[in-house]
């Protein structure tokens, strides 16, 4: 390590959600953070569309909730989607009650969102380097030490920090310093967006939430992000790549004049051409899991370490989900509480558990689609694909080992089982459809889309309850034989004894 360089605690690669989440959570117990972003805040980027448990978990931890109160984002009381086999769309509420304090999450204009918890970061102590661009990072004895990075003015420098966390999304290129990034085989895809003017809104009290709307090629999302700015999307199969970039241009309107519903709700808008939301962006290859989450003073958050798929609006969610996880695991380890190993094991073991669920369900959610007709959707049945059988995939995302096989009844639907297999099997035997859109979602057998996302997920409630309730809230059970818990102030891991004993 170069004698000249600065000495951090912690440095983290990258100012999304996931990098100022963890640098704050860190900050704020005192130890020293340096943040490197390489654009310079507000920058545009994709992932509008919130849960409730960034919003009054996670957002209230990090006290931004003035703040996002006062951005005036649009409410999003849950989601509306024409998917399955209902010819009608059928909604899912956050909460059955209207006035719920924590019933919706927000849309977000993520340049906005992120700039608000990249200046929080900031005030809260880490120091913040926009416009500095990672490189490389510096090993020293097989541990990652710091990293080298470039100004765009074009100074170079090195910073030293016990642990380097690499927050720096999809793009990034040190998750292979922790291991692989297995591309899924089914979740192939490739998203084009564009934004628009004066598009459809819902009824009330549905008008804030996420329309998804599936057709013969794939689906679209509809996001509205202010009374007439809308984000609108196609997720396509990849081998459509080369057609969709003329998406909206005048020549190649086919996507949307194969969808009605979107067509219908685009009848009167115009697309915006000016400006960060003037051009059609298109993502690919953005279903991945990587084979490691961490190694020796390394740590990989959000997008580095794993993503699948956008129609569950789970990746800010899972970002500042897993900042606050790897948070817990640093903060503890500097304190030298607990061993490094051992709390990093926990980071990652949660972390897996949680996106596993997410693929589980989505999984499941992609089944449900019937449309026999339709390569995209067949090509897409995780049931008998070779994702399906062989499940390494999903035995990736779970982070189990070929030694866990016994675990495995049969089928992917039990292989990540945390309690949601039963709901897999209720969405696969799913019959036809009755009549209207309320009974769409009742006729999906015994299947509550009401309480899904607290179903998937009791991590999302946890930390809801860590945000409203502190020390208040009860002591929690470990996820595992020998695992850790939150302690009591909820920025650390302890042995669940220890939780009990110092409450
Ligand atoms: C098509 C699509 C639609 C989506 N829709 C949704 C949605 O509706 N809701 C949702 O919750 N999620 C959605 N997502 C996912 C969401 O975009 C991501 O999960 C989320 O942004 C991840 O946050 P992050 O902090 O991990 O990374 P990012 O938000 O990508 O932030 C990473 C940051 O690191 C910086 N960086 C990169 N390299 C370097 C470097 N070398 N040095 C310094 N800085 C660097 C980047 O400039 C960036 O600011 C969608 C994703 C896709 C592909």
């Amino acid at each position: 390590m170069n004698a000249s360089s600065e000495k951090y605690d912690v440095v983290v690669i990258g100012g999304g959600p996931g990098g100022s989440t963890l640098a704050s959570l860190v900050s704020m117990q005192g130890h020293r953070v340096l943040l490197l972003e390489k654009q310079r805040f507000p920058r545009h980027q994709i992932g509008e569309s919130l849960l409730p448990s960034t919003v009054h978990g996670i957002c209230r931890l990090l006290g931004v909730t003035k703040q996002l109160d006062d951005a005036g984002f649009m409410r999003k009381r849950g989601g509306t989607f024409l998917w399955g086999r209902c010819a009608e769309p059928w909604t899912f509420a956050f909460s059955e009650r209207a006035d719920s304090p924590t019933g919706y999450a927000y849309q977000v204009e993520r340049s906005k969102f992120d700039k608000i918890l990249l200046d929080n970061a900031a005030a809260l102590g880490v120091e913040v380097r926009e416009e500095s661009a990672v490189t490389d990072v510096l090993l020293e004895n097989g541990r990652v030490a710091g990293v080298k990075y470039c100004a765009s003015n074009g100074g170079c420098r090195q910073a030293s920090a016990t642990f380097v966390v690499d927050a720096s999304g999809h793009q990034s290129t040190f998750y292979r310093f922790a291991g692989k990034r297995i591309q899924s085989k089914v979740f192939q895809n490739v998203a084009a967006y564009a934004y628009f003017r004066d598009g459809k809104r819902l009824p009330e009290p549905n008008a804030g939430n996420i329309l998804c709307v599936a057709f013969p090629d794939g689906w679209f999302w509809y996001i509205p992000l202010s009374r007439s700015l809308t984000s609108v999307g196609v997720v396509v199969a990849k081998e459509n790549a080369g057609a969709i970039r003329n998406l909206w241009d005048e020549k190649g309107h086919s996507f949307v004049d194969k969808c009605p519903l979107i067509r219908d709700f685009l009848g009167d808008a115009s697309r915006i051409t000016e400006g960060p939301y003037g051009v059609v962006r298109v993502r690919k290859d953005y279903s991945y899991c990587n084979t490691a989450f961490y190694r020796d003073g390394l740590i990989l958050v959000g997008d580095a370490a794993c993503f699948v798929d956008p129609v569950l609006s789970s990746g800010v969610h899972l970002a500042t989900y897993s900042g606050l996880l790897a948070a817990r695991s640093i903060n503890t380890a500097l304190e030298g509480h607990l061993r490094e190993d051992v709390c990093l094991d926990e980071f990652e073991y949660r972390y897996r558990r949680e996106f596993g669920n997410f693929y589980q369900f989505l999984t499941a959610f992609y089944d449900m689609h019937k449309d026999e007709q339709s390569y995209y959707w067949e090509a897409r049945k995780v049931l008998g694909s070779e994702e399906g059988s062989q499940a390494a995939f999903i035995k990736l995302v779970a982070g189990l080992s070929p030694d866990d096989e016994n675990v495995f009844p049969s089928g992917p639907g039990q292989q990540v089982s945390h309690g949601l297999g039963e709901w897999f099997g209720k969405l696969q035997s799913a019959e036809k459809c009755g009549r209207g859109p309320s009974s769409c979602r009742t006729d999906v057998k015994g299947f509550d889309f009401d309480t899904f996302l607290p179903g998937i997920s009791s991590e999302m409630t946890q930390v809801q309850l860590q945000a409203l309730m502190g020390h208040e809230r009860g002591g929690e059970h470990p996820l595992r034989r020998s695992g850790l818990v939150p302690s009591a102030d909820g920025f650390h891991w302890s042995t669940p004894v220890a939780f009990q004993r110092n409450k």
